[in-house]
Order: structure tokens, then C-alpha cells, then sequence
């Protein structure tokens, strides 16, 4: 790489900096490399086409401008597209492609090779008359869009999602996989577009299905043997919203079967969103063909919410309940649950419910048992003394002789492994760890921790007994 497409970009980066949000920059414009610079354009190498479509679409007035300050009025933008190299695909490809006219901020001219080499293939099952069948979207019109509060954890996802309800099939983002943890929105989002497509395409024919549901109905369809009244069902569709695709993991032959629906689907035009609890990449058991095709569109992350999300979630679900709260309630529930909306939501719900039926008034002091309550089912957090006791229960001591300062190997053995077991599943240090078992010092916690890796590591029997406890404290 030159130094000059670097510095001129370096500086580029210094202004867009100083004019765009944090996040937004560290989304946009840190995965950016600079790779050359001839004359008055510089080429920049961005990860992906959606990439590039978000730059030209948000950013490209804030680009020329940064561009002008370093190159003049003949500046030009130059994007390089890098194809993630993943799946097999072991030659780096990447092309180029033009950025839009609208801008003064010109590229290069090159023909974009896209995946639609069947632009028109027609569904040789549609039996005429079938499009006038109505099919239930199954979709849950609380799940809108103005419902999914935006921040920075989700806003990827929920814009790529309102890109895609408004130009169904038309995007790049196809198929559109949302992708997270448990509770953090993905069947929310999910029915928003469809919901949100309905509204502005009513003609258009939209299914929502459960992973787990459509696998059902695969099986059923082979033992009735209408295998192909499945497939043709599901190749009407104009927008197909398959919910926890992770639930194929390992079912080949519902992922067979979905594959060919999905080339079916793609190669017409038509969207298709996934959700899934992990990143492509991450998930187990899924063919690397499927795999594959999940890459072609957008992989969208939902993250957990910061704090201000957390409030907004609060406040909304309040106002659509109708219910007032104390802002310091809603601080607190928002700071004490973090990584569930779900149970975001739950908390403040049995707060409602618990304030109406026994007609109490919602205190603090109401909000820290309930919340408790909810922390405490989800994420039992290990004690030190929890610990001391599931071990001295198990070799049947009490907790008075593991803390003692005998030096008899078994209860020896016992403290260490206690120590070993504090270190692992609590946040405690060393410090407060040897002080609470049997008031020793750091030095001997560390010693402990030591021993029971070598045991465990050599002493066929003592594994054995960290194996055994390691399971008790896990229930
Ligand atoms: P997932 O499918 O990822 O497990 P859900 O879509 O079922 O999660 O979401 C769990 C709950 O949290 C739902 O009630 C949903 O409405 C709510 N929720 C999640 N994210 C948001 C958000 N950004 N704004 C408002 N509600 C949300
Ligand atoms: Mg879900």
C-alpha cells in the first residue's frame, strides 16, 4: 500500500470523525483500508456490497467532502469490494464495482458479476389460479417495527430490516439473517418486516414459520408422500420469515429440502429471512452448501442493549401498558438486568402485576425482590460459600474441618479444591477467596488453584472428583 493513499485517507478519517457518532464510526469507517492512490482517486477497500450501499446511501456527502478538503474539486472515490473469503472459497475475489452518478464523487466504470444468472427462471409448479389461495402470514402485528426501539446494539439489523420491508427481494440483504443471543429481538424483528411489507405490499404473499415447525411439516409431508406439495407451497411464497434456523443443525434432509426452495426463491426474486441464535460461522451440523448461501446476503447482529436502550424498552412497553412508573424504578430494573429483553420485560411485568394485585405501591424496595427473583432463576450466581458447602458435602465433612488448619491430605485436598472452584466460577480475587475459606492468604489460593490443575491432570481419581462437583455446581 502507498503511504500517500494511506495518509490522504488517514486524514479523511480524521475529519469524518470529528462529524459522526462513535459507534457509527467504528461500525463504518474503521474496517476500511486504503489501498491506492492515483492521480486524484482513491481507492478504498470496504468488506462487503451492503457495505458499500450503506456508505454511497449515508455517508457519501461527508466522504466528498473529506475527500475535496485532501485532493481538490477533481477528487474521486474509488470502492473495492473484498468478498469475505469463507466456506471453502479459497481464492480471495474481489471486484469492483461503480459508485453511483448521483455523486460528484466519481469511481471507475466496471461491470458488477451478481449472482442473478437466472434472472427470470419461472416456477414451472405455479398451477394458475393458485396465487388468488390465501395464505395466513402468521405473522404477530405487535411485533412492528415502531414497537423494536432502536440503539446502537440493534441498528444494523433493524435498518437492514427496513430496507429490505421496503424493497422486498430488491436489495442486496438476501437473504437477511438476524442473528443473537436469546431474547435480544430476532423473532420481534423478523415478523416487523413481514408485518411491515404486508402493510406496504399487500398483494404480496408473506409467511412467518418456526425452523422447528417447517421441519414438522417436511417429515409429515414424506410420510404422506406429498413431498412435492411441500416444496411448491413454499415456492409461492414472495417472502419467507424462518424463525431459529439453528433448529436444523444436523436434519439433512429438511436442510435438503430447504436449500432447493431457497435457490427456488432467490433465483425469482423473492426475500428470505432467517434468524438464527449464532453467527453463520458458528453454527454446528448445517451443510456447507446452505451454509454458503446464508453468506450471499446480510448476516445482521443483534447485540445486547446498552443502558439508554434498556430505559427506552421500559418506557415504551410502559406507555403501550398505560402504566406510570417512578423513573428511579425503571433505572433500576434498567441497570440490574443487561442481557435479556425478555426479562427486561418479564421483570417489569410481574412489578405491575405484583403492585396491582396486592395493591402496593411500586418501591425500590418492591423492584429489587423482583428483580432478584428474575436474576436469580436465570443466573444463579456460585457463592464462595456455596461452594465450601457442595464441596465438604461431597467428601462429608463439615464446613468447620475444610476450613480448618489441619494439614490431613483429604481435607487438604477438600480446601484446595474449594479454593480451585472459587477461582473458576466466581469474579472473587485471590484475596478474598483465601480469606473466606479458612482465612488464608493469596499466595496459598494460588498454590491450590496449581495443585488441582496438576491432580487433575495426572491423578486419574482426583479428576474424577472435579468432574463430579464441577457438575453439582452447574445444576
Ligand atoms: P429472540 O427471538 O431473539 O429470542 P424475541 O424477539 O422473542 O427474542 O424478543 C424478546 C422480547 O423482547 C419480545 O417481547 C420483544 O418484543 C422484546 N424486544 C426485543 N428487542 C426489543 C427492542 N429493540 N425494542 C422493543 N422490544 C424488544
Ligand atoms: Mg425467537
Amino acid at each position: 500500500m502507498s503511504i500517500t493513499a494511506q495518509t490522504v485517507w488517514n486524514n479523511c478519517l480524521k475529519f469524518i470523525k470529528d462529524n459522526i457518532q462513535p459507534q457509527a464510526y467504528k461500525t463504518w469507517f474503521e474496517p476500511i483500508t486504503a489501498v491506492k492512490l492515483t492521480d486524484n482517486a482513491l481507492s478504498i477497500q470496504v468488506p462487503s456490497k451492503f457495505f458499500y450501499e450503506w456508505l454511497e446511501e449515508h455517508y457519501v456527502k461527508l466522504l466528498k467532502v473529506s475527500l475535496t478538503k485532501e485532493l481538490g474539486e477533481k477528487a474521486k472515490l474509488v470502492y473495492v469490494i473484498k468478498m469475505e473469503n469463507t466456506y471453502g472459497n479459497k481464492q480471495p475475489f474481489t471486484e469492483k464495482i461503480p459508485s453511483s452518478n448521483r455523486s460528484a464523487v466519481k469511481s471507475q466504470e466496471v461491470d458488477i458479476p451478481l449472482n442473478n444468472k437466472n434472472p427470470e427462471l419461472r416456477n414451472p409448479f405455479v398451477i394458475p389460479g393458485i396465487r388468488n389461495v390465501k395464505i395466513e402470514s402468521q405473522l404477530n402485528p405487535n411485533y412492528s417495527f415502531e414497537n423494536f426501539l432502536e440503539g446502537d446494539s440493534n441498528r444494523l439489523a433493524r435498518s437492514a430490516g427496513l430496507a429490505v420491508a421496503s424493497k422486498p427481494g430488491g436489495t442486496s440483504f438476501n437473504p437477511l439473517l438476524i442473528f443473537g443471543g436469546v431474547g435480544l429481538g430476532k423473532t420481534h424483528l423478523a415478523h416487523a418486516i413481514g408485518v411491515d411489507i404486508k402493510d406496504k405490499y399487500p398483494e404480496k404473499t408473506v409467511l412467518y414459520i418456526s425452523a422447528e415447525k417447517f421441519t414438522q411439516q417436511y417429515i409429515d409431508s414424506v410420510k404422506k408422500n406429498n413431498r412435492n406439495d411441500f416444496i411448491h407451497f413454499y415456492q409461492i411464497i414472495d417472502v419467507l420469515i424462518i424463525d431459529d434456523v439453528q433448529f436444523l443443525s444436523g436434519k439433512t434432509g429438511t436442510q435438503d429440502v430447504f436449500f432447493h426452495i431457497f435457490n427456488h426463491l432467490h433465483q425469482n426474486g423473492k426475500q428470505v429471512i432467517l434468524t438464527s441464535d449464532k453467527a453463520p460461522v458458528d453454527m454446528q451440523d448445517i451443510e456447507q452448501r446452505l451454509l454458503s448461501r446464508f453468506k450471499w446476503g446480510l448476516s445482521a447482529e443483534l447485540q445486547t442493549p446498552d443502558f439508554e436502550t434498556r430505559v427506552s424498552i421500559l418506557k415504551n412497553k410502559l406507555y403501550r401498558d398505560g402504566v406510570e412508573m417512578p423513573e428511579e424504578i425503571i433505572d433500576y430494573v434498567a441497570k440490574n438486568i443487561k442481557t435479556n429483553v425478555r426479562e427486561l420485560e418479564g421483570a417489569i411485568i410481574s412489578l405491575i402485576a405484583q403492585s396491582s394485585f396486592n395493591k402496593k405501591e411500586i418501591t425500590i424496595d418492591l423492584a429489587r425482590v423482583i428483580v432478584e427473583k428474575f436474576v436469580k432463576n436465570t443466573k444463579r450466581e456460585v457463592s464462595i460459600d456455596y461452594i465450601q458447602k457442595v464441596v465438604s458435602d461431597y467428601f462429608q465433612m463439615d464446613v468447620d474441618t475444610l476450613q480448618s488448619k489441619t494439614r490431613k491430605r483429604h481435607i487438604v485436598q477438600a480446601r484446595q479444591l474449594a479454593m480451585f472452584f472459587a477461582k473458576k466460577f466466581t469474579k472473587a480475587s485471590l484475596a478474598s477467596i483465601g480469606s473466606q475459606i479458612g482465612k488464608r492468604d493469596h499466595a496459598t489460593v494460588l498454590h491450590a488453584c496449581k495443585t488441582v490443575d496438576n491432580l487433575t491432570s495426572t491423578d486419574k481419581q482426583f479428576r474424577k472428583y472435579v468432574e463430579d462437583i464441577t457438575k453439582k455446581l452447574s445444576v
